[in-house]
């Protein structure tokens, strides 16, 4: 056994930087919020940074607004791992947090050991993850999948410019661009993360290996008929927008059982009626789309489909209907290798672990493109996120610091 391999995080120091980074930003009425490139963001930035300096560890920002550190080997590929400290309004304190501050913690422990490991580790904070200008613009910028034309005018939900923004705290959006990292400058990019939904909990397991992240698409559907009256018109002669979209809605469902995997999610979040009277065949319908899967191709075709079907319910119910995709997220599929080295680190520790996917979007998926990707989930309490009472155990969260922290060391000796 090498000598690495008793290495351990210590909890009593990451819970002490979990707990003092989750009162940045927090204002008297206990709301948490921490946008990209707000005062409180830099304040944390400040911080983080600060912790780096005192393990000896140097820092830098780079051109985007990223914050990386470094640790071992100088030159050659590095392994990477991070997440983002940015949060979501009245957000909680581990999402993203967790995964910035496991990571510092594996790099305070890897620095003090003194690794001769072949290759470097860098600690990272991502910005502007959950999107206050662009989502995942921190990690899209280091891995030069930035849309320049989106970036340039990219603004917040205030109406304030990206460009303004990053000005205030010290950067220049001209320079956006010299973030991106060289191909094979990033070895391998890991993630610890709280998983955000109810599995690990519900299966009394401690630690998730992600498979994928889920790619997203959101398509805008418009079934139109006729606004006649509901008394005098006869069921036969009707042209009524929502009988037909209730009843593609219907088969859509059905055809991506039928059609998708278990991990295939469609849904019809937003529906509107043009018209809100009772006694008016409804003229005008509106529904927005919602489509996950894992694999890219099968979502495109799942999204083909649900354009055909479409087409077909609302001839029958002679309507028309328009389809338009609005935007979308693609998948990405965690590393084979980055998977089976968190499962034995996870088996090396005495821990279980059960292999899923991600439902939700994270900076791995990005990473995915330019590097080897894997995560790691913990359980979250209750299945809850992206509110303030989102928690984890101690113990489960140091279990997860733990698994981060071995199989960082194994990507990092790894040939
Ligand atoms: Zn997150």
């Amino acid at each position: 056994m090498a000598a690495w391999e008793s290495l351990r995080v210590d909890i009593a120091r990451l819970r002490n930087d979990i707990e003092t980074l989750s009162k940045i930003g927090r204002a008297p009425d206990g709301a948490l919020t921490r946008h990209a490139f707000a005062p409180a963001y830099e304040e944390a930035r400040r911080w983080l940074k600060g912790r780096m300096e005192e393990a000896d560890i140097p820092s830098r920002d780079d051109a985007a607004g990223n914050t990386i550190g470094h640790v071992g080997a100088a030159d050659g590929p590095v392994v990477m791992s991070g997440s983002h400290i940015d949060t979501v309004p009245d957000g909680g304190p581990l999402d993203g947090a967790f995964g910035v501050l496991s990571a510092l913690e594996c790099a305070r422990v890897i620095r003090a050991a003194n690794l001769s490991a072949p290759r470097g580790f860098e600690p990272v904070a991502f910005i502007d993850e959950e999107g206050r200008f662009l989502d995942c613009m921190g990690s899209k910028a280091m891995a030069g999948r930035l849309d320049m034309n989106e970036v340039a005018h990219a603004k917040d939900p205030n109406g304030g410019s990206l460009g303004d923004a990053m000005r205030q705290a010290g950067f220049d959006l001209e320079k956006i661009g010299k973030a991106k990292r060289k191909k094979g400058d990033i070895a391998a990019y890991i993630e610890l993360h709280i998983e955000q939904g109810p599995v690990l909990e519900a299966k009394g397991m401690p630690i998730g290996v992600v498979e994928g992240i889920v790619g997203i698409d959101h398509s805008d559907f418009v079934f139109k008929g006729e606004p006649d009256h509901a008394g005098t018109t006869p069921m036969d002669m009707r042209k009524d927008a929502f009988t037909g979209a209730a009843e593609f809605a219907y088969k859509a469902r059905r055809m991506a059982l039928k059609r998708g995997t278990p991990l295939t999610r469609i849904t019809y979040g937003i529906v509107k009626s043009k018209t809100a009277a009772a006694n008016i065949v409804p003229p005008e319908i509106y529904m927005r789309q919602e489509l996950r899967d894992i694999d890219q191709k099968l979502l495109k075709r799942l999204v083909k489909a649900s354009y055909r079907l479409a087409d077909k319910v609302a001839a029958e119910h002679r309507l028309t209907v328009t389809h338009e995709h609005i935007s979308g997220n693609t998948s990405a599929l965690m590393a084979p290798r980055v998977q089976d080295m968190i499962e034995g680190a996870a088996k090396a520790l005495g821990l279980g672990s059960h292999r899923m996917p991600s439902g939700a979007g994270h900076d791995a998926q990005v990473m995915a493109r330019v590097a080897d990707a894997g995560m790691i989930f913990v359980p979250s309490e209750g299945g809850r996120s992206h509110r303030r009472d989102e928690w984890t155990d101690w113990k489960l969260l140091e279990q997860g610091a733990n698994v981060l922290l071995q199989s960082i060391l194994r990507l990092m000796h790894a040939a």
